[in-house]
């Protein structure tokens, strides 16, 4: 790949976007930085690409050369509306397959296929055709943060966003309710049905505690916590709300608490600054590697190279399809 620089016209066109993350890159960090926005800027618009990018990403992505920004369920929808004919997914695996099995004829492609999901990995077909040998006739829900092939076994999918809504949806007393733990028993908690879950966790939400949400709470003053139902329950208790990241943005923006401590990937604290500066937000300090495989590099690299490109099998395609089009159905 050649060298890019921080040319007179990479400044004027990239610079202005500096703005938004100047609280977390350095100049010098900057300088490299812009060359890359500018230049996959560039490309995008010449090759018809969107790129999509999750709240997780890193500042130089979220604001410098992402189009659709959002949690899965606002990517998913999003992917839907695309006229583009290439979809470049800055987030996990998943994410790429589901916007995939939305746009089964566009070139779908994710920069680092290795960018994976610890609650994807907790779980296969194999495991859910078991369940549902154990539990028959009862309707599987799974999260969107499980593989494709995951999602042909089940019969809808659901977000951290709409969990509880896909789970009162459906006509069944009992429901499975995979993979992940923490989010099966948020829900459970909030509805009369019988949930039977798994054993998946998200490794970067799972490590959070209670004391340290007290800690926090000992040392800043006035301060509101938030967190993603993919915390364990005791730190859900701790906290004053939860939801999915595009919940926790409406919340930040509808309450614009003085100090507010968002429990989740670090990074959506970052991205989410400079549009409330009215607004000090205390970061955790947990990250997600699989998210942060994901870099400017690899995207540049991705649009040039057009790969590496999704692929589903028909076969699975259209089950797992299914399951995400069930979800978006239910308003
Ligand atoms: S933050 Fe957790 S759920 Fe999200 S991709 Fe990383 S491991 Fe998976």
């Amino acid at each position: 790949m050649p060298v890019i620089e921080y040319t007179k016209e990479v400044k004027r066109i990239a610079d202005p976007l500096y703005e938004k993350m100047k609280h977390v890159v350095s100049e010098v960090e900057w300088s490299v930085y812009a060359a890359y926005i500018y230049s996959i800027n560039q490309l995008k618009k010449e090759k018809n690409a969107v790129i999509l990018a999750h709240n997780y990403m890193t500042p130089q992505i979220f604001h410098g050369i992402a189009d659709i920004t959002g949690d899965s369920l606002g990517l998913a929808r999003e992917a839907v509306n695309t006229e583009a004919d290439i979809i470049i997914v800055c987030g996990v695996h998943f994410m790429a397959e589901t916007a995939k099995l939305l746009n089964p004829d566009k070139i779908v492609i994710i920069p680092d296929p290795a960018a994976g999901c610890s609650l994807a990995e907790s779980i296969t077909p194999e495991d859910v055709r078991t369940l549902r040998v154990k539990y028959p006739g009862v309707p599987v829900v799974t999260y969107v943060n499980t593989s494709a092939d995951v999602k042909a076994e089940c019969d809808i999918c659901c977000t951290s966003g709409n969990a509880l809504k896909i789970v009162e949806s459906l006509e069944s007393d009992r429901v499975i309710f995979l993979p992940d733990r923490h989010l099966a028993s948020y829900v459970a908690y909030r509805t009369e049905k019988e949930i039977i879950t798994w054993t998946g966790s998200c490794e970067v939400h799972e490590k959070f505690t209670p004391a340290e949400i007290d800690r926090f709470r000992e040392s800043v003053p006035e301060l509101t916590v938030i967190a993603h139902p993919e915390c364990p329950p005791g730190v859900l208790n701790a906290s004053d709300y939860a939801g999915s990241t595009a919940q926790m943005i409406d919340f930040v923006e509808m309450k614009q608490p003085e100090n507010i401590l968002m429990v989740t990937e670090c990074s959506m604290s970052d991205n989410l600054t400079s549009s409330f500066p009215n607004v000090n937000f205390i970061r955790p300090y947990n990250m997600c590697p699989h998210m942060k495989l994901i870099t400017l590099e690899k995207v540049l690299k991705s649009l040039e190279d057009l790969g590496p490109v999704v692929e589903i099998s028909d076969n699975v395609a259209e089950r797992a399809g299914l399951s995400v089009e069930r979800m978006l159905a239910v308003k």
